[in-house]
């Protein structure tokens, strides 16, 4: 057994408060540890749990209260494997990156990345390769305000290679344009229609979502607070 698991395992049984990942600052009274494992031991997760522990990232990044910032230790501990315990489809914004918004680090979670967050056989292929052939039992597509895809397809400002992108993102545009909230409700609804395709083009997901053995949910993240609502 290596000296690291013996050590972890010793600090379990003596009843310590062991934090996901590394913990680098003293426990915040909120409850910002949900997931009792370290990096490399995401196996253990349920989807409840890994949805717990995104919430509970969250709030530590929103908070400014990081523990998963020892990248040299994270390193060491997933060089010889990964086990993330989810999966996250999101924009290519610059503003909105997952490791850091859900206080992640190395090796905790798988991140798929492409203006507005639309899926494509590419993004499916990997999916099914993370819930299928590692311990990833969370899909999360996170949509974001003042998206620039969306806004792009909602003023039909597509040209070249990226018309078609925007073209994916035209059916979740609500009917009255003249909405003041028409782009975070595109974002919402195109959320949502990228959950529907994803289970309705996946068969592997689809009969590991049916069967309990992965969840997939929606969320939204609100580039002015930092703050990810999950949808549902
Ligand atoms: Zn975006």
């Amino acid at each position: 057994m290596k000296k690291i698991q013996f050590l972890i395992i010793a600090i379990i049984c003596l009843g310590f408060d062991i934090s996901y990942g590394q913990q680098q600052s003293k426990p915040h009274k909120t409850d910002h540890n949900a997931a009792m494992v370290v990096n490399g031991n995401s196996s253990l997760l349920t989807s409840a749990d890994a949805l717990k522990e995104l919430k509970a990232g969250n709030l530590r990044f929103v908070d400014n209260h990081l523990i998963n910032t020892n990248y040299k230790e994270q390193i060491e501990q997933t060089k010889s494997g990964q086990k993330p315990h989810s999966v996250i489809l999101t924009c290519m914004d610059s503003r909105v990156p997952p490791e850091i918004i859900f206080d992640q680090g190395i090796g905790n979670i798988f991140v798929l990345r492409v203006a507005g967050n639309v899926e494509d056989d590419n993004m499916l292929g990997s999916m099914e390769y993370a819930v299928e052939h590692t311990s990833s039992k969370l899909l999360v597509v996170m949509g974001h305000s003042h998206c620039g895809a969306v806004t792009g397809a909602v003023q039909h400002a597509g040209s070249g290679m990226l018309t078609q992108l925007l073209d994916q993102i035209d059916p979740a545009i609500p009917n009255d344009h003249n909405d003041p909230d028409i782009i975070e409700k595109t974002v919402k609804n195109s959320v949502d229609i990228t959950i529907a395709d994803i289970l309705a083009k996946s068969k592997v997901i689809r009969e590991m979502f049916d069967e309990h053995k992965i969840a997939i949910v929606g969320a939204y993240y609100d580039i002015e607070t930092g703050v990810v609502t999950f949808m549902k």
